[in-house]
Formats: C-alpha cells, structure tokens, sequence
C-alpha cells in the first residue's frame, strides 16, 4: 500500500521506507519528548538511525532554546546530539534576519535570552529582552521613547509578554520600513499529561492586530527551516523524511518541501484529523496528510535493531 497516503507504518514498511532516505528531520516536542519527559525508545531510535548512517536534525518552532541548551538537553536525555544538527526556531530567526532580510539595524525583540543569544551569535544587536512594566497614561504610552537603531520587531515566546511590550512593537512597526519578522504561529505549547499553556501564535496574534499587520514567519511549515538544514549540510529532499506530531506545522512542512512525512500519535494530531484532510477534497488540506504515521517513533525500533 506504500502509494496510498495515511498509511499506517508497520511490518516490511518500516525498513522499506528508511532504506528510501539519507536524512531524517525529526520535530521535537511531542516527538521525541513531552515537555521535559524523553518519549520511551526515542533515544535508541535517533542514536541507531545515526548507527546506520543516517543524516538526523532536528527541526522546533520552539523559541525558547538555543542550539547549545537544545544539545545539551537532548544529551542529558541520552540523545548523541551535536549542536549543529538542532535547528530551533530562536537560531533559524536569527540566520532569516542575517541572510535573507539582510538587517542593518538593531531588533526590537519580544522574546527570551535565548533569541537575544542567537541573534547576538550572528552579529544582530536587540533591545527590549526582560519584563517591559506599565507606568503613565495612555498620552505616556503613544511616545514611549524608541532606539532609533531599530529596524525591525521580531516576536517569539515571552514569558513576560505584556502591555507595554505589545505598545512598543506598536510604535515601533509605525515607522517606514520597519521589518516584522515571528518565529512561528504554533498557538499552545503542549505539555505532560495532556496540559498545555499559550503559545507564540497567541503574543504574534496580539502584535499583528495592534499593528494591522501581517509578521513573515520562519518556523514550519515555512520551507526556511528546511533550506537552512539543506543549505548547510546538502540534504537531498527526494531522500529525506520529516517525522512530526502536527499535521499544520511539521507534515505541511514536509509535503511543501517535497519530502516524506510520518505523523507520530505521541503530540497533538491524530489520525482522524489527517483523514478528514484526505477525505476533505480540498487541495490545499492535502498538504496536511502524511504519507504514514505511527504509535510512537519507538515503532521504528525493530527495523533499526534487524
Ligand atoms: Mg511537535
């Protein structure tokens, strides 16, 4: 059945479809960890599939890391993980601004010390990390004072995302010419045991409509993320697979970039979800339905272990 989509991924399969590919790009949250819990086998997994020679990376919208907390994250959970193979959402930002904007400027950034670590790693200089505490009046507010050396806002995860930051971003992205640049549009971040808490989607949503403005994102399903993988370690796409847990994010990453994509049940997206994208008609929910998905990444174990 390897030419219907949605298949599930079980038997000869497994083996059939890696010997198909060079590289793996897997998402993180929800895939090979909830939260700060490794989800069980996907350590010998990542570790056997670099064994057989594979080309892994890892691919998160997530923000509120750099590539070196990621890495060390990933070790301390056992993972064989190097720096360069993690590619986050606060470092792939930071290369968006450096290579693709070409920003001359400083960064308005609502976002964590991680983003500011990244974007300082390429050269870009921020302003506005940390708590942004309301004082005045409305009057006070309109004519906060601004650095003139910023040419762009960029939003990620804040955990201090307030008023005054939103008022800023405001003021800021009045002015000609001024670059607005999010991280990604993933709306909750989920957690252990079925909790979840607001995403970035939430504090990029707010800035837009303050600004009546559309931010450029980079995290999945933008192909930026994979470029840069590509770009920098010359992934063949024909040859590559793109393991997610979301069917908005990491699957329409793989089908805009012409990859193959499994869906793992261990996140946020289910099967029903991607069959009634399939059953759906609608040509651009097509996207949205993986070629295979399943249980858990630990399916892929027996095969790796043969
Ligand atoms: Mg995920």
């Amino acid at each position: 059945m390897s030419g219907s989509k949605c298949t599930r991924l079980s038997g000869a399969l497994v083996k059939q479809l890696l010997d198909s590919v060079d590289s793996v790009l897997f998402d993180c949250d929800g895939v090979i960890w909830r939260g700060d819990q490794v989800v069980p086998g996907a350590p010998e997994v990542i570790n056997l599939l670099k064994e057989n020679g594979k080309k892994v990376f890892f691919v998160t919208n997530n923000s509120s890391k750099t590539r070196k907390m990621y890495a060390e994250k990933m070790s301390a959970m056992g993972f064989a993980v190097t720096e360069d193979e993690v590619f986050g959402t606060a470092y792939c930002c930071a290369m968006y601004l450096r290579t693709v904007c070409k920003l001359q400027g400083k960064v308005y950034l609502v976002g964590s010390a991680a983003m500011e670590q990244e974007l300082e790693a390429v050269g870009i200089q921020q302003t506005g990390v940390g708590p942004d505490h309301v004082s005045g009046r409305p009057a006070d507010w309109a004519n906060v004072p601004l650095d003139p050396e910023v040419k762009a806002v960029v939003v990620g995860f804040d955990e201090h995302f307030s008023y005054m930051k939103l008022n800023r971003a405001l003021q800021y992205l009045t002015q000609q010419g001024c670059l607005f640049v999010g991280t990604n549009r993933d709306t909750r971040l989920p957690l252990e045991g079925g909790k979840a808490v607001p995403g970035t989607g939430c504090l990029l949503q707010a800035v837009e409509t303050a600004a009546q403005c559309q931010a450029q994102t980079v995290g999945k399903p933008n192909h930026f993320m994979f470029d840069c993988v590509a770009s920098q370690f010359g992934v063949d796409r024909d040859r590559c697979l793109m393991v997610g847990d979301r069917l908005d994010t990491d699957i329409m990453l793989g089908s805009n970039c012409g990859l193959k994509t499994l869906l793992t049940l261990t996140g946020v997206s289910t099967v029903a979800e991607a069959e009634a994208h399939q059953k759906s008609g609608c040509a651009e929910r097509q996207g949205m339905v993986p070629d295979y998905y399943v249980e858990s990444i630990a399916d892929l174990l027996p095969a790796l272990q043969g």
